[in-house]
């Protein structure tokens, strides 16, 4: 990692419509052990490693990004949890002076032998992704089997010391809508924080189609009917897309983010980075910045600063799904990081 230079610009990431950025997603990997059809294609071919960035590339990024305001960071991929040595990362980036907290998006099914080395190198939160409790459907929905592994995740997570996990839930228009009940349910029961995402145009094999999203508003009122009363939550972080609501009979909450028919863009702080070294501005950016080539180029942090600061600028209002304009970026969900 670089050291603190003095005449490192420090600042702040500030973009035309006065969005500031303080939450950077820094995908480690393009690699999974799953191939879910929203997100991967069957047949994959990964990035070669040499093209993806080093821990202590990633390290770099992320310090000359601290200066600039980022306060808190999430890993993801692909699969983080297939990358070795990531509890490593994750020490240096807990590290870096003014981040606030470390946390990690993952499928689980690594989570059982890896929960207690990652909290003890300092993660912070974990998201664990499960869309089905029923090995038929997981399989069907996952193409690949790990719903017991998934679930031995979560429990050692919990032994490990892990508060306030949280459930990811894709939600699909005929496809998971048995499924919403049962995982409310099991969240309530196992003290998960369980979020409802909408499906988005990110799927690798295209097939996304606007019939296809089944909106978080209507998984609310399923879950009203079936369950009972949901009342919002009051929000102590307003830079997160999710909605939350409290179960009235005190068990818990469970949230929505819903990109497609309730858009957050207006209130988005974020930038990513990928596997493979681009910094993004959006999910659905058609642009990225080539971070790896400065990097390994010579390029110095102020050359990097000022790279970062150019995305920023060139951060549009919102992602436009839905609009006859809307263009698709030609990566996936896993070549970017969720
Ligand atoms: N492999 C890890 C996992 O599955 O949690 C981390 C990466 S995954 C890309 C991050 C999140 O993106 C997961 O919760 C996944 O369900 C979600 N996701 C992937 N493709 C999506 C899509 N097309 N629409 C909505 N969410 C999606
Ligand atoms: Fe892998 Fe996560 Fe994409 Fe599923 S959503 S294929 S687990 S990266």
């Amino acid at each position: 990692m670089s050291s603190i230079a003095s005449s490192l610009r420090t600042g702040t990431l500030v973009d035309g419509f006065g969005r500031v950025h303080t939450d950077f997603r820094i995908s480690v990997t393009d690699r999974c052990n799953l191939r879910c059809t929203y997100c991967m294609p069957l047949e994959v071919e990964f990035k070669p490693r040499e093209q993806l960035l080093t821990y202590e590339e990633i390290a770099r990024v992320a310090f000359v990004m601290s200066g600039l305001g980022i306060r808190t960071i999430r890993l993801t991929g692909g699969e983080p949890l297939v990358r070795s040595g990531i509890e490593g990362l994750v020490r240096q980036l807990v590290a870096i002076p003014n981040i606030e907290s470390v946390a990690l998006t993952t499928n689980g099914l690594l989570l059982a032998e890896q929960a207690e080395s990652l909290f003890r190198a300092g993660l912070a939160r974990l998201n664990v992704s499960l869309d089905s409790l029923r090995e038929d459907r997981f399989v069907q929905i996952a193409r690949g089997k790990g719903l017991d592994r998934v679930l031995a995740g979560l429990t050692a997570a919990k032994a490990a010391g892990f508060q306030s996990i949280r459930i990811n839930a894709v939600s699909i228009r005929g496809l998971t809508e048995d499924e919403i009940v049962p995982l409310a349910l099991f969240c309530r029961r196992e003290g998960f924080h369980l979020r409802f995402i909408e499906f988005m145009p990110l799927d690798a094999d295209g097939a996304w189609s606007s019939e296809q999203v089944l909106a978080g508003y209507a998984v609310r009122e399923l879950l009203e009917r079936q369950i009972g009363p949901l009342v919002p939550a009051v929000r102590s972080d307003t830079g997160q897309p999710a909605v939350d609501y409290c179960w009235a009979d005190g068990a818990g909450s469970v949230g929505f983010i819903d990109p497609v028919t309730a858009p957050f863009c207006g209130q988005c702080d974020r930038l990513r980075l990928t596997a493979d070294g681009q910094v993004r501005n959006c999910l659905f950016s058609t642009t990225e910045w080539d971070a790896r080539q400065l990097l390994r180029s010579g390029g110095s942090d102020e050359m990097l600063v000022d790279l970062v600061q150019e995305c920023v600028r060139g951060k549009r209002a919102a992602h436009g799904i839905g609009e006859p304009d809307f263009i698709r970026p030609d990566r996936a969900m896993y070549q970017i990081g969720g």
